[in-house]
């Protein structure tokens, strides 16, 4: 019998299964092996998921197989169509998904309801683009044939999250490689297995055919992982996680070619010139550092800020920060949950430790606050050092560390001079400006005027080492698709 939890358990979904989902089916890990979920909110066990070994991840790759050329040949209307229902069963389940993310992630009710319906409307997108999967018929430029491209799929997906959105980050997955005729293997974080398995509930529900998506929780994600992408039946990996993970990958994926989509670390500059709306750029700034307690790609991890209106800027940015309340998600009237780990907690403690020996001032928070879970205080530090780690590497916390510039020519200086080139904002009351900074700075998304950037419509993902590829839009699909052409004389 597969292990799903009984509809008696606190967890916020009955009869969530936490076994393996391949072909089908719950099935334990050929070892019996299984790991604790954890909730950041006490450090407490909330149940225990099937622990992947080497072994099912092949089973897993055999059952995407086994479905491969049944759902390729599925009309593209029906795969819209089941699509579409898996974002109304979202929909319809949003608020049970909510308090799971919560559960297992810590993130803020309220952020939780944010992801779920950012995540169900992915499948909402492609239920759209499924039937557009459009290819190209022209004439050679010599005259003597026609060029036809048509667009397949590109096969066997195996598909690695994180866990700052658990949700979100698998049907911005999940969602293309369905339209586009894809099967896959979706390997979710350790500490967030119970979302992804939720929604291999859901989309079975909806219709997907059996071995179509197979979600496999591991803890040996190394070795698991590395198995499949040396498997010669899969062809494609879409991988969304840090930047080091993300090299060890690419390496492994080198030896069968496999084609690679990479949605990497981030370290978003926020740029605010002295003609901003001061109200909207602090708005924008609550957003862009708040949203998931700062536990985000797209997390503003730097503020630069034009020397005339640091003071006024760094003022009112303190004074929205200390008014958040901290406290387990779960309970509505907390603004900001826990972190998701205590390892995360300690690498946030860690980096301001840094910046304040080094002189920083910490105008609100600056602590671990002594309580259970994995909490840190939303915090601003003033007179950062420009060479502080702070700046360098992802905070994933509630931290704004803010640096003053003098000129346009100094602000964007600063903000491209890292090796990530994911997203930035820029806050200017001057258009002409705001789009000749957009332009110039090295990364795949600007917010100009504008502290959140994630659209499922939109073509998201990073220059530089922040990734390869997009996600979201039409340009997302085509990740999961390839084009063939065929000279044709007729
Ligand atoms: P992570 O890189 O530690 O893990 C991501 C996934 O990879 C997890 O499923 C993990 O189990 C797996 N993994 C870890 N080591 C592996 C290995 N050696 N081989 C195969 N798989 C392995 O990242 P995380 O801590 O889960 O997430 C936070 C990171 O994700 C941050 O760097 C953040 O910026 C990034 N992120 C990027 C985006 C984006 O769209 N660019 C979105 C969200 C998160």
């Amino acid at each position: 019998m597969p292990e799903t939890t009984s509809a008696a358990s606190p967890l916020p979904v009955a009869n969530l299964l936490t076994d393996l989902y391949i072909g089908g089916k719950g099935v334990p890990a050929a070892d019996g092996g299984r790991f604790d979920v954890v909730d950041p909110a006490t450090g407490s066990v909330i149940t225990a998921v099937a622990d992947g070994t080497v072994q099912d991840a092949i089973a897993a790759v055999d059952a995407a197989e086994q479905a491969a050329a049944g759902w390729a040949a599925t009309a593209p209307r029906q795969r819209a169509e089941i699509l579409r229902r898996a974002f109304e069963l979202m929909t319809a389940q949003a608020d049970d998904l909510a308090r799971l993310i919560t559960l297992e992630n810590g993130k803020a009710l309220a952020d939780a309801r944010g992801e779920v319906a950012y995540a169900a409307e992915f499948f909402r997108w492609y239920s759209e683009e499924a039937v557009r999967a459009a290819g190209e018929l022209v004439t050679a430029p010599s005259g003597t044939n026609k060029i036809l491209v048509l667009q397949q799929p590109v096969g066997i997906c195996v598909l690695v999250t994180p866990w700052n959105f658990p949700a979100a980050m698998a049907t911005r997955k999940i969602g293309p490689a369905l339209a586009a005729g894809c099967t896959m293997v979706l390997k979710p974080a350790s500490d967030t297995p119970l979302t992804a398995l939720a929604m291999a509930r859901i989309l079975a529900d909806a219709g997907v055919p059996s071995g179509v998506v197979n979600v496999l929780p591991a803890r040996r994600s190394g070795a698991v992982v590395s198995a499949m992408l040396h498997d010669p039946r899969v062809r494609k990996l879409s991988f969304t996680g840090s930047t080091e993970v993300g090299r060890i990958l690419l390496r492994e994926a080198a030896d069968q070619v496999v084609n690679c989509s990479m949605e990497l670390g981030g370290n978003a500059p926020f740029l605010v010139f002295a003609d901003a709306d001061l109200d909207a750029a602090v708005d924008g700034a609550m957003v862009a550092k708040m949203r998931n307690a700062g536990e985000a790609c797209t997390a503003a991890n730097r503020f630069y800020v034009e020397a005339s209106i640091a003071d006024e800027f760094s003022n009112r940015l303190a004074e929205r920060m200390k008014a958040l309340r901290l406290g387990p998600g779960l309970d509505e009237t907390n603004q900001v949950g826990p972190l998701v780990n205590g390892d995360t907690a300690s690498k946030v403690e860690e980096l301001v430790r840094g910046a304040v020996d080094a002189g920083a001032k910490a105008v609100v928070g600056g602590r671990r606050p002594e309580r259970e879970g994995f909490y840190y205080e939303p915090t601003v530090l003033l007179d950062v050092t420009p060479d502080a780690p702070i700046l360098q590497e992802e905070i994933f916390g509630p931290v704004a560390p803010i640096v003053t510039f003098e000129d346009e020519d100094e602000a964007i200086r600063l903000a491209n001079a890292t090796e990530y080139g994911l997203v930035s904002y820029v806050f200017t009351g001057d258009l002409a400006r705001g789009l000749r900074v957009s332009e110039a700075l090295d990364s795949g998304m600007v917010g100009l005027n504008r502290g959140l950037v994630s659209d499922p419509a939109a073509p998201f993902g990073g220059t530089k080492q922040s990734g390869v590829g997009r996600e979201g839009g039409h340009h997302g699909m085509l990740d999961y698709l390839e084009a063939k052409y065929i000279a044709v004389q007729w």
